[in-house]
């Protein structure tokens, strides 16, 4: 008689989820599987066959990002009933498990730029400007949905060129939103002085959100198809200039800019405006024609580990997942003294992070980071100020009172933002999206199902085709 050994998998099979199939995008099923340290979907479609797609670089960090998960804040009311399933319910609906941590409002579809990148598709050649009468609906439905709002970025398009961009940023001032942030590339901050005053007269709670992909004419030319690096100077000289907080963001594309990422978190902290860097991976949305996710994709956990092996400030456990959504977005926190900085978000405990009660905490119940804060400041006492908090734009980090005579300015953070697309989609992950759209419609739809199925009529004609195939 014969024997004939057993073959065993080339990987861990982990478990399943539901993904999509990157060309009908009809809702298929994912094997998850873990293969030489990282992280694949194994996909099949009925129609379209089967695909590998990588999810993580990093196994052993995408499976602590687990460890993090905290039950999710809700928001106050909901705009949808749950009626085909999650994703074509999107409202919110009851099955969504996050509340809006950041919203986005799109006032615009017209820009100056056109960007290769652009997940909005906008430019020179579209012309919608939204009325401000609707804007300030949509603005209305976000404090319905959350009381008051953490963040609210205003974005397009280029909102800067919209006639009426003072104004609704005045309108959302006047709304009890924590914080406000304005989208931008850059281009009138470097060029219109007058502008820039008028946005200084908008702190505090005021923030720009500025482009800012390299340091190299090249890498402009790739991911926004023009040489922005004057722009980006001059917006930066113009910024610090009127001392207006500034966060640097990034879309990462692999071989164009991964190779910068450090040299670029230490240009930030060159400027006394900017308080952190916001890093993206390229992702499948809009314009991005061409895009190859094996070969342009460089994903969260690829970031996260060029910065930890730099040698900077940003040590392995100093980079964490963020608890109310983490394997898409993974958080440094950093104190700031000049050009220097000291990591700060290894010294929070993860229950503390991952509890669903309240997290103020008190400064002195953690001697090490008071310790760590008297040196670095060289202070001999620090008399805690409850009105300043460490982690002002983060719902999800604890509530540390500062030391009095430091704020907002002394802090520096590094976020890894990883938005997926049909190709590395997961319906698990993006019901734990905190990351959302206001539509003029007044709904509020998560950021990835918004550009897959939500954004406009070719948007709407994918998610009819999705359905169709279920
Ligand atoms: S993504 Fe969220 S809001 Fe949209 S259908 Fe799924 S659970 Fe509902
Ligand atoms: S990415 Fe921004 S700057 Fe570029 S085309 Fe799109 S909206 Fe304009």
């Amino acid at each position: 008689m014969t024997t004939t050994a057993r073959r065993q998998a080339p990987y861990v099979f982990f478990g399943q989820t539901t993904s999509l199939c990157d060309e009908c995008l009809t809702l298929v099923p994912a094997k998850i599987a873990i293969e030489d340290g990282r992280v694949y979907y194994h996909k099949r479609c009925r129609t379209h066959g089967p695909r590998k797609v990588l999810v993580s670089t990093d196994a052993a960090y995408w499976r602590l990002c687990h460890d993090y998960l905290k039950p999710g804040d809700r928001p106050l009311v909901l705009q949808t009933h749950t009626e085909r399933g999650c994703p074509y319910d999107c409202g919110l609906c009851p099955d969504h498990e996050q509340h809006s941590c950041l919203a986005l409002i799109d006032v615009n579809e017209a820009c100056n730029l056109t960007c290769p990148v652009c997940f909005s598709d906008s430019s020179p050649r579209r012309s919608l400007h939204r009325p401000l009468a609707e804007i300030e609906r949509m603005m209305d439905a976000l404090v319905r949905s959350e009381g008051e709002p953490d963040l609210l970025q205003i974005s397009g398009g280029e909102p800067t060129i919209h006639p009426q961009i003072l104004e609704i940023l005045a309108a959302a001032k006047r709304r009890p939103i924590r914080h406000v942030m304005l989208n931008t590339n850059g281009i009138r901050i470097a060029e219109d002085p007058e502008f820039v005053k008028r946005l200084a007269d908008l702190r505090p709670g005021f923030e720009v959100y500025l482009q800012f992909d390299s340091l190299r004419p090249e890498a402009h030319l790739n991911l926004r198809g023009a040489d922005l690096t004057r722009i980006r100077r001059e917006a930066l000289e113009a910024l610090e200039r009127a001392g207006i907080s500034t966060t640097l963001v990034v879309v990462v594309k692999q071989g164009v800019n991964d190779d910068e990422i450090p040299a670029i978190i230490d240009h930030a902290l060159q400027w006394r405006c900017v308080r952190g860097v916001v890093l993206q991976p390229v992702q499948d949305a809009g314009r991005n024609e061409g895009f190859d996710p094996s070969r342009d994709r460089f994903p969260l956990s690829a970031i996260r580990r060029r910065i930890v092996d730099s040698g900077g400030p940003f040590g392995e456990g100093d980079i964490i997942p963020l608890p109310c959504n983490p394997e898409s977005i993974a958080i440094g926190y950093a104190l700031r003294k000049g050009a220097k900085i000291a990591p700060v978000t290894s010294f929070f405990p993860r229950e503390l992070l991952v509890e669903s009660l309240p997290n103020a905490i008190t400064f002195e119940k953690y001697p090490d980071l008071h310790r760590q804060v008297l040196e670095f400041f060289s202070l001999s006492t620090a008399e805690c100020n409850n009105e300043k908090k460490l982690a002002e734009l983060l719902c999800c980090l604890p509530e540390v009172p500062l030391p009095a005579g430091l704020g907002y300015e002394d802090t520096f953070r590094v976020v890894i933002v990883e938005f997926m697309d049909a190709h590395n989609f997961c319906l698990g992950r993006v019901k734990r999206s905190c990351i959302h759209f206001v539509t003029p419609e007044e709904k509020i739809i998560p950021f990835e199902t918004y550009n897959l199925f939500y954004r406009d009529a070719a948007a709407r004609e994918r998610m009819r085709r999705s359905l169709e195939g279920r």
